[in-house]
């Protein structure tokens, strides 16, 4: 057991010069009101703190979780204290949650190359998905496809799996979007569980077999490659893209931004160090031109679905506006059933609603973009949890988060299927 620890600390990605988090901690703070949201925001946009906003303040009442480095603990404290917010430590070392994960992660590369066998049960680098998404194209040559539909801004391919049992047709299709914020780590497991879901039960399980039997499915698990990358060599709590801007040292523009629909509006930002810029421009980031490039190129598109974390949400448009989605009605009734299946599994609760009201404003996000782009089949997941370990999400929740979600993705595409436009 040493011996396989040892050996995959070798051969495992390098995380020596990967950023530590030494006595940092995530606070949870309750907010219960205006008045509350702006004394918060005051610590919240203030530079002096160096404050990662895990978790942003939301439309309503809902607590927001800030990653506060050891050396504004105490400032912080002093903060929240004269202003009378109250807040818990939901994560005390957060130095130690990282160690474990990496541990995890050696250990089972180590293992993985020992057995030949991918875990779906851990975490795994950019290398060992794409590897895995050729290894299920290669064994179910009649039903998965590995296309390449593009490359990051570090020229890193962007992969897609295409799931058809009528090739060379262009049918309605499902588009299924993952991992668009690199920190967001169980949503990349989520989707390379959810491709080998796909093709071990089709002919096994009559819904997927009768939705692939309508529709394609095109699933693309690392929308984020080079964030991906930059998560488990540099710094695990990574967000956006690694693209240059001129005007600024700061990297990266925050991908479920820079889509064009109403483009640097409410809940984005201008200033390139922000975890919400918006990019110079719509589809600035290459990584979503290409989704858009193909999606038009297509044209048959009737369903988008991206999955993020954290919160255990499912949302639908509008992010950039309050205004209700003119199919609003039906969209909440599909989510709410969705909810319903997943947490038939283990009683996991989902919040449903719109992206505006249930968070917080957020323009240029992909979910309205494909809804203003006549997808109307659009929402957005926010996996598992609810804040206990936030983006660091121990890799023993997986496969009990892909087990659940497929639930809700299979209710959402079975509606499709019904529903066809
Ligand atoms: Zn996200």
């Amino acid at each position: 057991m040493k011996w396989i620890l040892f050996f995959g600390a070798l051969i495992g990605p390098s995380i020596c010069g990967r950023e530590k988090f030494f006595g940092d901690q995530v606070f949870r703070i309750n907010v219960r009101g205006g008045d509350e949201i702006s004394k918060l925001s005051q610590l919240l946009n203030s530079d002096n703190f160096k404050l990662d906003v895990w978790k942003s303040p939301s439309t309503f009442s809902h607590p927001v979780d800030v990653l506060v480095p050891s050396v504004s603990l105490q400032p912080v404290k002093s903060f929240l204290k004269s202003q009378a917010l109250q807040y818990s430590v939901t994560i005390e070392d957060l130095q130690a949650l990282l160690d474990k994960e990496d541990e995890e992660m050696q250990h089972n590369e180590g293992q993985e190359r020992s057995n030949n066998n991918f875990n779906y049960g851990a975490y795994h680098s950019l290398e060992a998905i794409y590897h895995e998404m050729d290894n299920i194209a290669g064994e179910f040559p009649d039903l998965a496809r590995r296309l390449k539909i593009g490359h990051s801004f570090e020229n890193r391919s962007l992969y897609v799996l295409k799931f058809s049992t009528a090739e060379g047709k262009r049918r309605p299709a499902v588009w299924l979007n993952a991992g668009i914020h690199s920190r967001e780590w169980i949503s990349q497991a989520t989707a390379i569980w959810t491709a080998r879901k796909i093709v071990s039960d089709y002919g096994k399980d009559p819904a997927i077999t009768s939705i692939l039997e309508k529709m394609d499915i095109f699933l693309l698990p690392v929308a984020n490659p080079d964030g991906y990358v930059y998560t488990q060599t540099k710094n695990r709590l990574w967000r956006k893209t690694r693209s240059l801007n001129s005007r600024s040292p700061c990297i990266g523009a925050d991908p479920n931004r820079n889509w064009n629909s109403s483009f640097a509006g409410a809940g984005t930002s201008n200033n390139p160090c922000s975890e919400v810029y918006h990019g110079p421009h719509a589809n600035s980031e290459v990584e979503v031109k290409s989704v858009v490039d193909f999606i038009q190129q297509h044209g048959n598109f009737k369903c988008f679905i991206d999955l993020h974390s954290y919160s255990q949400l499912l949302m639908y448009p509008y992010g950039y506006t309050v205004n209700k989605a003119p199919d609003a009605e039906e969209l909440d009734e599909v989510a709410r059933c969705a909810a319903k299946a997943l947490a038939s599994l283990s009683g996991t609760k989902y919040q449903v609603g719109p992206i505006c009201t249930t968070v917080y404003p957020a323009s240029g996000s992909s979910t309205d973009w494909a809804y203003d782009n006549g997808i109307k089949y659009a929402f957005t997941f926010e996996l598992r949890d609810t804040g206990h370990y936030g983006f660091l999400l121990p890799a023993n929740q997986i496969i009990p988060t892909a087990e659940e979600t497929w639930l809700g993705l299979k209710t959402i595409m079975e509606h499709v299927r019904d529903h066809l436009y």
